[in-house]
């Protein structure tokens, strides 16, 4: 796997299949058992599976009256129980019905629920019903929803709430996760300097550390702070060595063409090493090698293009590494707001938001201007070749569907 396979600049989606065939090739093995609180965005490692029907019961939709539908000639029925959300029903007395509240068990030999709005209660107790009435209606039926023994979530579904709150009315109390996936962060360049320091001549703030360490926690990692790398050759490899634990050191910076490329030099001599020249922007060079058998991935050093790096690569990497199925953000097409007068030969990630259902950009997009980002809600992709008159479909991939 080599750059000078492809003379030309790489498509972004023959990287991102490159990436996803190597995260096949490396999956993150080892599970762990986790309490249901601590499993939002851990991926399942077996699949989640009904231990029981759901509902386990059937049960009242309404509040209201049940019956046997049979019993009901038109004349008024007593009221033999009061079933509420929670209680444990006696068998319906023939010939009457009972009232019963929504989410409480419908009695044995009921099979439908009249709502209260159409019940009409007579002086004497008994109930009569003004509308007329179908079998099972208002009823939930026993494992409508899902039946014991069923796949509810396959292995490598990413949890977020509404799996949790799924895995919650199965009654999983834990859930088998993959492990966290180690991460190592590796912030390159001589100028580089943490927030809480002051700027010597010629320094500048590190921001991709924030912005990766962030975005990996989130996505489950645990996360190994490498801090800052000076642009020498034996301080690479030293850094480089001592990692040797981890499942990925995710490196910016240094892979420019043409600079001192100590991150390429350490990889070559310990490792391997793929420098591709991808069509995107912002982004373009990209980096993916070994050192000492540990998975390396080499990030432009530019913010904006870190963060479109990471989102449509390295992102759908590290998922599919755990399982993942769905790795891809979703988009949907919406209608240019701006202009694209000049055809690119990458294809570029313009920082943009929704104004009245058109894309509108970002008037700075350089790659080096984090702030695009930040005003932005999504992406809007030009592809390659392409000019754009206001009006013109595209393509708008939200921050949201990226950033976790
Ligand atoms: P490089 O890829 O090392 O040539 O870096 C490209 C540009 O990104 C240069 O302007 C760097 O100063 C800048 N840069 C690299 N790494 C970072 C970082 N961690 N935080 C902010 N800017 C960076
Ligand atoms: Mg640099």
């Amino acid at each position: 796997m080599n750059g000078c396979d492809h003379p030309g600049l790489l498509p972004v989606e023959e990287a991102l299949a490159r990436l996803l065939a190597l995260a096949e090739s490396a999956p993150i093995a080892g599970d762990e058992q986790v309490v249901l609180a601590e499993a939002d965005g851990r991926v399942l490692a077996v699949p989640l599976v009904a231990g029981l029907d759901l509902p386990p019961w059937a049960n009242s939709a309404m509040d209201g009256y049940a019956l046997r539908l049979a019993d009901w000639t038109g004349e008024p029925l007593v009221v033999s129980q009061r079933i509420l959300a929670g209680s444990a029903p006696q068998p319906l007395q023939p010939g009457t019905c009972a009232r019963i509240f929504t989410g409480a068990p419908l009695p044995e030999g009921a099979d439908t629920v009249e709502m209260q709005e159409n019940a009409d209660v007579e002086s004497d107790g008994r109930v009569a019903f003004s509308e007329p009435l179908r079998q099972g209606q208002n009823v939930r039926p026993q494992g409508q929803e899902t039946r014991r023994g069923e796949t509810v979530l396959p292995a490598g579904t990413r949890m977020g709430p509404i799996e949790m709150g799924l895995a919650a009315s199965l009654g999983a109390a834990e859930l088998t996760v993959r492990r966290r996936p180690r991460v190592a962060v590796v912030s390159t360049g001589d100028e580089l300097v943490p927030p809480g320091q002051p700027l010597g001549p010629g320094q500048i703030y590190n921001s991709n550390r924030a912005l990766l360490i962030a975005w990996l926690k989130r996505l489950g990692c645990a996360v190994v702070d490498a801090g800052i790398l000076a642009d020498d050759l034996e301080l690479t490899r030293a850094a480089l060595t001592g990692l040797s634990d981890v499942d990925l050191i995710l490196s910016t910076g240094g892979v420019s063409v043409g600079e001192a490329d100590f991150l390429g030099h350490a990889l070559r001599e310990e490792g391997e090493l793929a420098l591709w020249k991808l069509a995107i922007k912002p982004g373009k060079p990209l980096t993916f090698g070994h050192f000492r058998g540990v998975p390396v991935i080499g990030l432009p050093g530019n913010p904006a293009s870190t963060l479109v790096t990471f989102g449509l690569l390295a992102r759908p990497y590290l998922l599919r590494r755990l399982g993942v199925q769905e790795v891809e953000p979703l988009g949907f097409t919406v209608a240019a707001g701006f202009v694209w007068k000049k055809p690119g030969n990458r294809r570029e990630y313009l920082r943009a938001r929704l104004e009245h259902g058109r894309a509108v950009i970002y008037p700075n997009q350089s790659s080096g201007v984090l702030r695009s980002a930040a005003w932005a809600e999504g992406l809007v992709e030009v592809l390659e070749g392409t000019t754009l008159a206001e009006g013109d479909s595209v393509r708008f991939i939200p921050l949201s569907e990226i950033q976790a």
